[in-house]
């Protein structure tokens, strides 16, 4: 055989080897763009062998991508758990440049996530107690937590900030707002050193006097007399404290609403007049004003409280000669009670706070006319009880009208002189 002969079969042999060739380089090329954009619903389609490599490259994408989701919805569900926390979460790093923040420790600050992220902490919280917190040796465990006055994102906030160590040299920065509950211990000591000191008071007078009859040369007569009767006043001053601490305390503690009891508002206008007659002396003019003629239903004993407080405060402040009027109306199918008076009348930047327990205008005067203090404390809460609340209005040198204004529920007839 020639070499003539043989070339054919030698050119096809080439042909097929190239075509062959033009095939790996084909798919090596799909699978480099592939590769490059990986899509598991568009592998490329493989022939021969290359096929079982496309399709397990295929499962292993889809394996990998449906692992990768699996941890992106994990991340996602702490993400939204730590935004969803009442308390400012904030991780630092251990140079303590802030990692991440949830929404509530963004607003305790007055930080932006976007911008601050990356940021050391003590440069965006400047303030020295902060800082050296930041300062303090944390391996021991965790410090103190701090409490700090900030005013972040809206009114001011008194923020207890906790930094506990994690993951090495990270930190944990936790910050809650305990506003609430500093205030309400600083109004539970400033309750217990008030109580203190009104008790102190005529203690005080009590021991003083008692020390006198028991000296070298007891007092008699007259001056016997004159200390018997101020001994008697302090004890009635102490007695009536402690009555209305009790009834405070027992409204404020019980949960309970009050009894459903009609209370027909004439017969407690003329009670409450007659009261208020013998507590003036004739020394005022007490009068009922309009009368609506109807019933109330509430607690008797707490509405009898709470009115009577507004009517002896009226004639305790009120100087003689003037007129203290009680009136019973129903404004709008709502039950008022109001007490006028033409007495001194109150400041109004006062007025907001005249609820709180042992807020007094004028301390002396208001000790001299025999008040606890816990007056209007004990007529907010009874109102409060009955879904009532107290209205002042005042003019200094003018007088005062205190309305309990209650809801219509607790009209039970509603007569006459409806407005
Ligand atoms: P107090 O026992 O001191 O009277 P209250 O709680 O009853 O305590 O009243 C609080 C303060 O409100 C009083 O000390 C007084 O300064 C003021 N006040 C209450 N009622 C009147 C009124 N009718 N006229 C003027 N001031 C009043």
């Amino acid at each position: 055989m020639s070499i003539g002969d043989t070339w054919p079969g030698l050119l096809l042999l080439v042909a097929i080897l190239a075509l062959l060739l033009y095939g790996q380089i084909r798919q090596r090329v799909a699978l480099h763009k592939w590769l490059l954009a990986p899509d598991a619903s568009a592998v490329p389609d493989g022939v021969g062998a290359w096929r079982a490599v496309f399709s397990q490259l295929q499962r292993l994408h889809k394996d990998e991508q449906s692992a990768y989701q699996a941890l992106a919805n994990s991340l996602e569900r702490f993400r939204l758990a730590a935004e969803a926390l009442p308390d400012g979460v904030i991780l630092l790093d251990g140079d303590q440049h802030i990692e991440w923040l949830n929404a509530t420790a963004a607003h305790h600050f007055a930080l932006d996530a976007w911008r601050d992220i990356g940021t050391q902490i003590g440069h965006l919280i400047r303030h020295s107690d902060f800082h050296q917190l930041l300062a303090s040796d944390r391996r021991g465990g965790p410090p103190e937590p701090l409490l700090l006055r900030l005013n972040g994102n809206g009114p001011e906030q008194i923020v207890s900030i906790a930094l506990i160590p994690y993951a090495g040299t990270g930190t944990l920065l936790l910050s809650r707002d305990v506003t609430e509950r500093a205030r309400s211990e600083a109004m539970r000591r400033d309750f217990v050193a008030n109580v203190s000191h009104e008790l102190r008071t005529p203690l005080t007078v009590i021991s003083g006097f008692i020390e006198q009859f028991t000296g070298a040369t007891p007092p008699s007569g007259d001056a016997a007399q004159r200390f018997y009767r101020l001994i008697a006043e302090q004890s009635t001053r102490m007695i009536s404290l402690v009555a209305d601490l009790l009834t405070l305390s027992r409204l404020e503690n019980d949960t309970q609403p009050p009894v459903d009891e009609i209370i027909p508002m004439d017969e407690l206008l003329d009670t409450l007049c007659a009261e208020a007659e013998a507590l003036a002396e004739g020394k005022l003019t007490v009068v009922i004003g309009r009368n609506s003629a109807g019933k109330l239903r509430g607690s008797s004993h707490e509405i009898r409280s709470a009115f009577g407080n507004l009517v002896s405060n009226a004639v305790r402040y009120t100087p003689a000669g003037g007129t203290v009027t009680l009136a019973w109306q129903v404004v709008e199918g709502c039950p008022v009670f109001s007490v006028s008076d033409t007495g001194i009348g109150i400041p109004a930047e006062h007025i907001p706070r005249l609820t709180e327990r042992f807020y007094r205008i004028d301390k002396g005067r208001s000790s001299a006319t025999g008040g606890t203090g816990l007056g209007l404390a004990i007529v907010k809460h009874v109102l409060v009880r009955h879904q009532g609340r107290l209205t002042i209005q005042s003019e200094i040198g003018r007088g005062s009208v205190f309305s309990a204004v209650l809801p219509a529920s607790r009209c039970v007839v509603a007569q006459a002189a409806t407005l």
